[in-house]
């Protein structure tokens, strides 16, 4: 039947595209909805760091366990999303050595490997650091593609006979009773509407986790906790560097791509979708980054963004920095007694995997699936849209080396052609020049070959600058205002963009 599946997913972030994985792995007929691209959520709006676990060994002692254990199966099972840098916890001058000590005790007990090293060694490997640091410690930190890891748990789970929509937005749940039946889809590129029925809903929609389970008449009490990042223009350490003192803002730089991200902050906030940054938040988060790396501010800063972290609170949870990392699975039948429908929520990125196999196990036990996950073992499909050894080394993105092969990849099978959804697939306009030539290369590569009109590749450009633009203008200063102002010579002299003619959007 087209519009039934046992199992309904709502969210294509880390959380719910690794639940289709570990379903579709088991052969559950399952189906994923999501109202953007996948990974336009928290799970492409984060710092981009597989933890250690080391981050969270003094005040989260079991968050820390589970993450040494993911990083360690996620390395193994995904190679092409991760990347594995290392890590440095470093006492500054002004960091108390009284928390280094509990913080080892925290890492030995979490079963997190540490090495001490002299701060004469750490600065030979990292001459950027501040030269009063103190104490310096390796732990196996890591970078990961969270837009790759996302397409890919998708691409693994397609492969085994699951379905995703992206683009598709739940508007609703139907009920009978007490019994959720399935959902209400709006396809957001035609408009259609359509039922689509199922055994049992998985709600993972991340800080929109509350408002799904209100369609259904339940309580999810999320409070939405937003995080700034700050983006530099090339990567200047080896490692990803933590300051080593209780978890707080600004107190990580992790390599990552052609670039480095910086952060974070933790405020409270209403709206899931406040993913905005402020010059203000920019500014306080440098002021913190100085004290590791001192020369900060010679380095250019291409853009700011935030996430919306999906802290659960319970009764009498804490909040912001307080709140558990730890997850959740709420049974609205225990919790409501509404059946049909499990919500899960909270984690981080790292521990994604071990949520969806939680929850894929309790589903599966409710619905008397047999089976168990084995996605600590399955490598994921994860080589897509890379050069090939045969690719023409044509780069029309030099910054990230995008060849003509790799769009062409980035949009087989896909219901609309958009620039930001290539551009989570290929990395085309996420370096230096932030898009500046390969956006106009691409656009214009796609109007050939996917015979695109005019006002089609208007609209698409259109969408395209004013996303990077929203990262860029909270860090217009300096060298970066400089680059700016080309880019937009670029785009109105060149181009004349502000005067192109528009269609509705729907490429
Ligand atoms: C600033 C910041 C930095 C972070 N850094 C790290 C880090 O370095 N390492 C780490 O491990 N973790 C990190 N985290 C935490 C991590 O990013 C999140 O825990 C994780 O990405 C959450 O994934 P998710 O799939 O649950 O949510 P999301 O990725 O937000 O996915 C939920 C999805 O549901 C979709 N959705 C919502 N409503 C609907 C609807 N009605 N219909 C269909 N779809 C819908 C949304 O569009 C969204 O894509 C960070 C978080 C923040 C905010």
């Amino acid at each position: 039947m087209g519009n039934w599946f046992k199992v309904i997913i709502i969210g294509g972030g880390a959380t719910g595209t690794g639940i289709l994985r570990d379903l579709a792995l088991r052969g559950v007929d399952c189906l994923l909805l999501e109202k953007e691209d996948f990974a336009t959520g928290t799970s492409g709006r984060f710092h981009g760091l597989l933890h250690s676990g080391a981050r969270y060994a003094v005040k989260d002692p079991h968050s820390a366990e589970e993450c040494i254990q993911e990083n360690k199966i996620l390395k193994q099972i995904a190679p092409g999303c991760v990347e594995d840098t290392g890590g440095l916890f470093v006492a500054t001058g002004e960091d108390d050595l009284a928390y280094s000590e509990k913080w080892l005790e925290g890492c030995k007990n979490a079963g997190i490997e540490v090495q001490e090293i002299s701060p004469q060694e750490a600065l030979l490997e990292e001459p950027r650091l501040a030269k009063n640091i103190k104490k310096v410690y390796r732990v196996p930190d890591a970078a990961i593609d969270g837009f790759r890891l996302c397409a890919a748990n998708v691409r693994s789970a397609e492969k085994k006979g699951a379905q995703a929509r992206n683009y598709t937005e739940v508007i609703d749940i139907i009920k009978e009773g007490n019994k959720v039946k399935g959902v209400i889809a709006k396809d957001l590129v035609t408009g259609k509407e359509e039922e689509i029925y199922c055994d049992m809903i998985i709600n993972a929609a991340g800080a929109w986790a509350g408002k799904i389970a209100a369609m259904a008449g339940v309580d999810v009490n999320i409070v939405p906790d937003k995080g700034v990042l700050v983006v530099f223009n090339h990567r200047f350490t080896k490692n990803v560097i933590n300051r080593l003192r209780p978890p707080g803002d600004g107190d990580i730089f992790v390599p990552h791509g052609s670039v480095t991200i910086f952060g974070t902050t933790s405020r409270e906030t209403t709206d899931p979708e406040d993913n905005g940054a402020t010059k203000e938040d920019v500014l306080a988060l440098l002021g913190e980054g100085r004290k590791l790396i001192p020369d900060l501010d010679e380095i250019r800063l291409i853009r700011a963004f935030a996430g919306v972290r999906p802290l659960y609170q319970p009764d009498g949870g804490g909040t912001g920095r307080n709140a558990t990392r730890d997850f959740s699975l709420i049974d609205h039948e225990k919790e409501a007694g509404i059946t049909g429908m499990v919500s899960v929520v909270g984690g981080k990125l790292t521990t994604f995997r071990l949520m969806a196999n939680a929850v894929s196990d309790y589903v599966c036990t409710i619905l008397k699936i047999p089976g168990e996950s084995v996605t600590d073992q399955e490598p994921l499909v994860d080589d897509f849209c890379r050069l090939k050894p045969n690719s023409k080394k044509e780069f029309l993105c030099q910054c990230e080396q995008v060849t003509e092969d790799m769009l062409l990849e980035a949009v087989e099978g896909k219901k609309r052609i958009s620039l930001s959804d290539v551009r989570r697939l290929t990395r085309l306009g996420m370096g230096p020049c932030q898009g500046t030539f390969c956006t106009f290369r691409a656009a214009g590569f796609y109007q050939k070959q996917k015979k695109l009109s005019v006002s089609q590749v208007n609209a698409m450009l259109e969408e395209h600058v004013q996303e990077r633009w929203k990262g860029n203008h909270p860090v217009l200063w300096g060298g970066q205002a400089q680059e700016a102002e080309i880019t937009r010579g670029v785009y109105l002299s060149l181009l004349n963009l502000d005067k192109l003619e528009r269609c509705d959007g729907n490429v």
